[in-house]
């Protein structure tokens, strides 16, 4: 099994503390071989993400604030001075104003729109640019997260919403430009995970437990769960498949409405 990983050098993006997607990713690819490097964004959450990067056995543990382009074009300058190429890229980054997050999306501020989108969604495409440069001519492999509210209302999404539309859009288009370099993209559309972003949302407790009545597999998601789904789409098991949104959701995407049994109680 260590081998479905084993020799490939990756950089995992987006871990806040040990509850996080990107810390259930990093998790799987190590046990299965992975070298990982990962980022942080600022000190205080660099306090919890050291141990857990060490843990793993990780000797780069970068700041990276990717409204800030200049730390991550040092992230990847880094990357190159001591590792000289990379195979893959979690991306697993994004936020909004928790105020926004809440009420009517037609609310959302001129201002909120735009962060949200940048950090939510273009740099998305900021860091594909940058690790497609490192990756060797034999190919790589890149996901980044996404969610159902891109295609369906969810209450109190919202602008993330729209973002992880166009998040799903960009997967899409960075596929193409960079298929013919047989370099991956892909998305993972997770279903509610209890988080420090996920808290963010309004009455996300309510959200969490409707999918866990409702959806086919009447449960929620682990962040081992979405572990899994990323081994797959990072590893070469995947190599036919590029962009991609990939649900990792116990199969809620499918429902239209719930059982009519569920709807009596
Ligand atoms: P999390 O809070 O553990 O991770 C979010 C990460 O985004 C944090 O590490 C944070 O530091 C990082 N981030 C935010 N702004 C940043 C910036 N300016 N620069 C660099 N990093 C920044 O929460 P999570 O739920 O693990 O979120 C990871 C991804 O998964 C997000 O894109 C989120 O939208 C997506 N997602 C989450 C859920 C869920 O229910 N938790 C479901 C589907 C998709």
């Amino acid at each position: 099994m260590q081998a479905l990983m084993q020799g490939k050098r990756g950089l995992i993006m987006g871990v806040a503390n040990n509850h996080s997607l990107a810390w259930g990713i990093a998790k799987t690819l190590s046990a299965h071989g992975a070298e990982l490097a990962f980022t942080y964004q600022g000190d205080a959450l660099g306090k919890r993400v050291k141990p857990l990067a060490q843990s793993l056995n990780a000797e780069l543990v970068l700041p990276c604030d990717v409204e800030d382009l200049g730390s991550v074009d040092a992230v990847f300058a880094t990357l190159k001075e001591k590792w000289g190429g990379l195979d893959f890229v979690v991306h697993a980054i994004g936020f909004s104003d928790k105020n926004e997050l809440k009420g009517r999306y037609a609310d959302t501020t001129r201002e909120n729109f735009s962060r949200t989108m940048v950090i939510s969604c273009f740099s998305f495409t900021e860091i594909a640019k940058r690790a497609a440069e490192l990756m060797p001519p034999t190919g790589g492999s890149m996901i980044t997260l996404t969610y159902g509210g891109s295609t369906r209302v969810m209450p109190n999404y919202n602008v993330m919403g729209v973002a992880k539309a166009a998040l799903e859009a960009s997967t899409r288009y960075l596929a193409s430009d960079y298929g013919p370099r047989n370099i991956r993209v892909n998305a993972i559309s997770a279903g509610p995970v209890r988080t420090l972003a996920g808290a963010g949302i309004a009455d996300a407790r309510i959200m969490f437990n409707y999918q866990l009545r409702h959806a086919p597999l009447r449960r929620t998601v682990s962040i081992e769960d979405v572990g899994g789904s990323a081994l797959y789409l990072l590893s070469d098991l995947s190599n036919g498949v590029t962009g991609e949104v990939h649900f990792v959701d116990s199969g809620y995407n499918i429902i239209s409405m719930p059982e009519p049994d569920a709807l009596k109680t």
